[in-house]
């Protein structure tokens, strides 16, 4: 069954006529967040009964949700053919001065979408590529997220949130869906969340990249970066031996960005692995004239990871290294390290439960 949110507003005036039915369809999904065509109340029952024959609504049924100390929750969502992924709301605390002065206190939202169910790029420290590549998501699939994670936490529909594509699988291996995604965020008359709010994360297919760039979208770009040399890196991500990174920093250097905001380089520290004052020397030199934020992560442990968490005195120095040389880096909170933080393992610990 196919999801009728996978329709553009353009291509639901196609379908359905008279044009305004489509826009009040259009408005019962993304306004009032409707999930079956009966909750559609002034839409004619003929309409209706003719897209329930092609189409559903909310495509993602919700297996489980967990809430993290900090606020932070983790969906597992179940799909149609049922294959499941996962998707996780962050709040974010924000203190802001009002014009009295007073300092006031403000959430707000990022939701961490998933692209694929699955992924085939093989990261070695990942529990998503443990899995295999199953299929990739539809744009409606993404959009889902959004929309129902919103209306589960009564964000309000002129909320704007900012959307990282950082869940399960690789966006830009589902190019065709993601960019037709974002741009059906940004509509006005949908959930009106800018490019500027959208972020992609990628392992660095320079290729696509490239690709991406000519679009200009708007968007963010992040680099899954987590080595500073081509052989470790390699030995992390496979995919290094296609795109190396010489081939990423180039990409990345070709990307047009807006003159305010800097592209993230997230950085996944391993104990003894990475976390050394010599790997952050070399990134400090690879990263010369990007304008650049580099995101620190602690490696979170699963159960049989080859990998460990780094000691925070070398995830401290690493950090202090990078910003006395110019290099403006944070160290990601761990936000919900008591629920199942990296992505994969809300999904793998429920399908251990189950089995
Ligand atoms: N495929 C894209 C986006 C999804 S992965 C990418 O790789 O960028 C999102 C982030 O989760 C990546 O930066 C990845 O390195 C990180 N991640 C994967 N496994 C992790 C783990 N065990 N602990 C902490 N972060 C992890
Ligand atoms: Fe795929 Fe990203 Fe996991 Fe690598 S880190 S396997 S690219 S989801």
């Amino acid at each position: 069954m196919k999801t009728i949110l996978d329709l553009t507003k353009e291509e639901l005036e196609e379908i359905v006529k008279p044009s305004f039915r489509a826009k009040q369809i259009y408005h019962w999904i993304y306004q009032k967040y409707a999930e079956t065509f009966e909750d559609m109340k002034n839409i004619p029952k003929s309409i209706k009964e003719e897209l329930a024959k092609e189409y559903i609504v909310n495509p993602l049924e919700t297996v489980k949700i967990e809430v993290s100390s900090d606020g932070s929750k983790k969906y597992l969502f179940r799909l149609h053919d049922g294959y499941t992924m996962e998707s996780v709301l962050l709040p974010m605390k924000k203190k802001k001065i009002d014009e009295e002065g007073n300092i006031i206190h403000e959430t707000k939202f990022s939701i961490c979408v998933s692209s694929q169910v699955g992924c085939k790029i093989g990261c070695a420290f990942c529990l998503t590529a443990k899995e295999g590549f199953k299929r990739n998501l539809t744009a409606g699939e993404i959009l889902a997220q959004v929309i129902y994670i919103k209306k589960d936490n009564d964000i309000a529909q002129n909320r704007s949130v900012n959307i990282v594509y950082m869940g399960m699988g690789e966006p830009l291996d589902n190019m065709a869906n993601v960019v037709k995604a974002v741009k059906m965020f940004k509509d006005p008359d949908g959930l009106a969340i800018g490019a500027r709010r959208q972020t992609i994360s990628t392992s660095g297919l320079s290729a696509q990249i490239e690709k991406l760039g000519k679009m200009d979208l708007g968007i963010l770009l992040a680099i899954s970066l987590h080595a500073v040399d081509d052989e470790l890196r390699e030995k992390l991500m496979p995919i290094n031996k296609a795109y190396n990174i010489e081939s990423v920093i180039n990409a990345v250097r070709n990307f047009p960005i807006d003159a305010r905001k800097r592209v993230m380089f997230e950085y996944l520290v391993m104990k003894d692995l990475n976390d050394d004052q010599t790997s952050a020397k070399k990134l400090v030199k690879l990263l010369h004239g990007i304008k650049a934020k580099v995101n620190l992560i602690y490696f979170n442990p699963y159960p049989g990871s080859p990998f460990k968490r780094p000691t925070e005195k070398d995830m401290m120095g690493f950090k202090d290294y990078l910003n006395n040389h110019g290099v403006l880096c944070t160290i990601r909170q761990s936000k919900g390290l008591d629920i199942s933080a990296a992505c994969g393992q809300l999904k793998e610990k429920t399908d251990n439960d189950m089995a």
